[in-house]
């Protein structure tokens, strides 16, 4: 039903959601769908709710995409209202869209989600499969089951693989299944041009990013006893490195490359009384994603999640310190030790 609608010949209108801060999978796969549904002569619009970063900047199709934040609101809530079809791809939760979930009360379109992070919210039409290692890889069986995967151009492509390459961290993330290689090599059948690729998802790190980033691994704090790192940056930091949306990406992965951690986790204050942002990353079987929901109000996966807290930085790292000795067990006896390196 849905796939003979949106195949068929009557042009719909539909608006494709990304969450907050996209990243590269929920850019990848939007943008690939944006394309995918104009090339079936959809009228579309992507939405993300906040500014991207400039990483991204250069993916085939980015002018197309409309920063809620930034756009007059009642044009955007006259896209929701008057459209056929919202999809939601790479988030499960409308939380995760804080300032807009109120509008779609009022729209009577088919709410379809695209996602693969576990315990998805309830939607019209549901594409969710945790397993998979990216949501671009939804987007591509979506297509599949569609019988047009011959509409993959390179530009599709290009996003979709975009998708897998950051979500997998470059193919290496346990998440990784044989469908990931079988459908990045479907893509690179598509002309895509890896080099170029490659190129522009190398971290690229100018002065300014180069001296947070030392920053935060001054600050760096291993307990070993719980095979935790953590480390954070002040509002004040990013103001004096004139910091820019996703300069602290990466700073994470740093702690988790310390011998015997299993558990990384990084505050972020990005501006003074604004929530704290935390990330949370871990190796083998802590699962970082019941950590976040449980604590800090957040989600995401068994290895990578993140969430808030309204504390100031000061005390949600306090309460981080008092939390952690409760999860001693699992984070020095995981069931699976083998797992860990
Ligand atoms: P990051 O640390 O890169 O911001 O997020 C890592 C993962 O955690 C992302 O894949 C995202 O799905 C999830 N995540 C991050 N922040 C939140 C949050 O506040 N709420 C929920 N539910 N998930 C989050
Ligand atoms: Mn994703």
């Amino acid at each position: 039903m849905l796939f003979s609608n949106i195949n068929g010949i009557h042009k719909k209108k539909i608006v494709l959601f990304t969450h907050n801060n996209p990243d590269g999978d929920a850019l990848g796969s939007s943008l690939a769908l944006l394309f995918y549904f104009r090339k079936l002569k959809h009228d579309v619009d992507l939405i993300s709710p906040t500014e991207y970063s400039e990483f991204f900047r250069w993916l085939p199709g980015t002018d197309n995409i409309i920063v809620f934040s930034k756009y007059t609101q009642s044009i955007i809530k006259k896209k929701i209202i008057n459209s056929d079809y919202i999809f939601f791809i790479d988030f499960n939760n409308l939380s995760r869209i804080n300032n807009i979930r109120d509008l779609f009360l009022y729209s009577k379109a088919k709410k379809i989600l695209i996602d693969h992070h576990p315990f998805p919210s309830c939607f019209d039409f549901m594409f969710s499969d945790p397993t998979a290692s990216a949501t671009s890889i939804l987007v591509f069986r979506f297509i599949s089951d569609m019988n047009n995967l011959s509409k993959i151009d390179k530009k599709i492509a290009t996003c979709l693989y975009v998708g897998l390459m950051t979500d997998t961290g470059f193919f290496r993330f346990p998440s990784m299944t044989s469908e990931t290689h079988f459908i990045a090599g479907k893509l690179i059948e598509k002309g895509i041009d890896l080099n170029y690729i490659y190129d522009h998802l190398q971290n690229k790190y100018n002065e300014n990013r180069l001296k947070l980033l030392s920053k935060a691994l001054k600050k760096l704090k291993v307990i070993k006893k719980y095979r935790t790192a953590y480390t954070s940056i002040r509002a004040s930091d990013i103001s004096f490195y004139s910091y820019k949306q996703g300069d602290t990406e990466g700073i994470i992965t740093y702690g988790l490359g310390i011998k015997n951690i299993v558990f990384s986790v990084f505050f972020f204050e990005e501006k003074e009384k604004n929530p704290i942002k935390i990330s949370f990353r871990s190796k083998g079987n802590f699962d970082v994603n019941i950590f976040a929901r449980k604590h800090f109000r957040g989600g995401g996966h068994k290895n990578a999640s993140g969430g808030t807290s309204e504390k100031s930085l000061s005390e949600s790292i306090e309460y981080f310190l008092r939390i952690i000795p409760n999860y001693y067990k699992n984070l020095c006896f995981p069931f699976d030790i083998t797992s860990v390196t």
